[in-house]
C-alpha cells in the first residue's frame, strides 16, 4: 500500500517538474472517466429529484463516454474533445434551464475553460487551436449569463423548495467538482508546457552536441577545436600561459581497411579516441582533425606534449586490437609543436604537420617534436 502510494507522489513529481508526460490516451481516459462519474451522481440526483427524463438523459450520457473513451485510444483526439465538450455545455444548458442556477451546474461553464485549454494542447491536428479555446471559453461564458439572466423569468420547480437539503447537497457536489477541475486542469496545463519546455531543452542540448561532436569518436569536432585553439591563444598573448599542439594520424591506414574492412578500421578509430582521451587532464582539448588525423591541445611546453605523445603512441602500440581472432597492429606519427605569440593558428598547426610529415617520411611510429633538416 505504501508503496503504492509512494508511486504515484514519484508520477505526480515528475509530472509537476516536466520529466513525466501524462501520454495523450492517459489524459482522456482520466477525463472521460471523470465526466461519465459526474454523470452517474447526476443519474442518482435526478433520481432523488424524480426526474425520470434527466435520469435517462444522464445514462445516455454514460454511454456516450464509453463510447469516446474507445474512439480515444483509436487516436480521434479531434472528434472526441469536440464531441465532449458540446457534451457538457448543452448538459449544463439544459439542466439550468429546467432548475435554474440553483443545482449549482451552471459552474461547470467556469471549470470548462482550463479543462479546454489543457485538452486542446494535447490535440495536435487542431489547426488554429487559440481560436477553438476562445470560442469555447465565449460559449461557456455566453452560457453561464444566459443562465443567469433568464433566471427571474422562470419559476423554479416546486421540488428545490421541498428538499432543500438535497439541493443544497447537489450544489456542494457541483461546485467542489468544478473546483477541483479548474485546479488539477490549470495545474495540468501549466506541467504540461513545463515539460515541453524540457523536451525543447533537451533536443536543444543533444543539437549542441550534434553540431561539437564527431558521431563515430565522439571526440570533439574541428569548428569546436578552432575555438579551443583561439581561447588557448588569447591566453598565451596575455599572461604568458603555454600550450602545445599535437597533430598525429595513423600509420597505414588504408591498409587496415584494405585488409580487414571498413568497420574494422571504424573500430581502430574509435580504440584510438579512446585511448588519446585517456592519457589527457582536464586542460588538454582533443578533436577529430580530420579522416585519421587528431588534433590534441596540451597546456603546457613542447617538452610536456612530447612526453604526452610519445606515452601515447607507446600505448597504441601496445594496444591489442582484434578483429575475428586476429591482431590488428597500429601505430601512430605524433608530431609536436609549441605556440608562440606571433603565431597565427593556422602557422602552429602548419608547424606540427611539418613534423608529422618528417616523421611519417622517416620510418612511422614515433614522435617528432623538433624541426630536422635531413
Ligand atoms: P599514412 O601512414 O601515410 O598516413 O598512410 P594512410 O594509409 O594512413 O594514409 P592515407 O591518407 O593514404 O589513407 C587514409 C585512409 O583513412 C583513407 C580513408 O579511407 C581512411 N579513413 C578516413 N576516415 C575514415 C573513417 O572514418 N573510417 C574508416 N574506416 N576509414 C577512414
Ligand atoms: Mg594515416
Ligand atoms: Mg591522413
Amino acid at each position: 500500500m505504501l508503496k503504492f502510494f509512494n508511486g504515484i507522489f514519484t508520477y505526480i513529481h515528475n509530472l509537476s517538474t516536466g520529466e513525466e508526460v501524462l501520454s495523450d490516451r492517459r489524459k482522456f481516459t482520466y477525463i472521460f472517466w471523470s465526466f461519465a462519474l459526474i454523470h452517474v451522481a447526476s443519474a442518482v440526483f435526478f433520481v432523488l429529484l424524480g426526474n425520470t427524463k434527466f435520469v435517462v438523459i444522464n445514462v445516455l450520457a454514460i454511454f456516450l463516454y464509453f463510447g469516446l473513451l474507445s474512439l480515444a485510444k483509436k487516436k480521434h483526439y479531434l472528434m472526441v474533445s469536440l464531441i465532449a465538450e458540446i457534451e457538457v455545455l448543452v448538459a449544463i444548458a439544459l439542466i439550468s434551464f429546467s432548475y435554474g442556477s440553483m443545482l449549482g451546474y451552471s459552474l461547470y461553464c467556469f471549470a470548462m475553460i482550463p479543462t479546454i485549454f489543457y485538452i486542446t494542447s494535447t490535440v495536435k491536428e487542431m489547426k488554429h487551436p487559440t481560436v477553438y479555446c476562445f470560442v469555447f471559453s465565449f460559449i461557456s461564458m455566453l452560457t453561464f449569463f444566459t443562465i443567469i439572466v433568464s433566471e427571474p423569468f422562470f419559476t423554479i420547480p416546486q421540488i428545490l423548495t421541498d428538499r432543500p437539503v438535497l439541493t443544497l447537497v447537489i450544489r456542494l457536489f457541483n461546485a467542489a467538482v468544478s473546483f477541483i477541475f479548474t485546479i488539477i486542469f490549470s495545474l495540468l496545463f501549466s506541467w504540461e508546457m513545463k515539460s515541453n519546455n524540457s523536451q525543447l531543452l533537451r533536443r536543444n542540448q543533444q543539437l549542441v552536441e550534434v553540431a561539437r561532436k564527431d558521431p563515430l569518436t565522439k571526440l570533439a569536432n574541428r569548428r569546436s577545436m578552432m575555438e579551443r585553439l583561439n581561447l588557448s591563444m588569447h591566453h598565451l598573448q596575455l599572461d604568458n600561459h603555454p600550450f602545445s599542439v599535437i597533430l598525429c594520424d595513423i600509420d597505414h591506414f588504408k591498409k587496415v581497411n584494405d585488409k580487414y574492412g571498413h568497420d574494422c578500421g571504424d573500430k581502430v578509430l574509435v580504440t584510438v579516441a579512446n585511448l588519446i582521451t585517456s592519457q589527457l587532464r582536464d586542460t588538454d582539448f582533443v578533436c577529430r582533425w580530420g579522416g585519421e588525423e587528431i588534433l590534441i591541445v596540451i597546456d603546457g611546453r613542447l617538452q610536456t606534449a612530447a612526453a604526452i605523445a610519445e606515452r601515447m603512441r607507446g600505448n597504441i602500440e601496445a594496444e591489442e586490437i582484434m578483429h575475428e581472432g586476429e591482431r590488428v597492429a597500429v601505430t601512430m606519427t605524433f608530431g609536436v609543436a609549441q605556440a608562440e605569440k606571433n603565431y597565427r593558428i593556422e602557422d602552429l598547426i602548419q608547424l606540427a604537420d611539418t613534423r608529422l610529415y618528417y616523421g611519417k617520411e622517416h620510418g612511422r611510429n614515433q614522435v617528432v617534436s623538433t624541426d630536422k633538416k635531413d
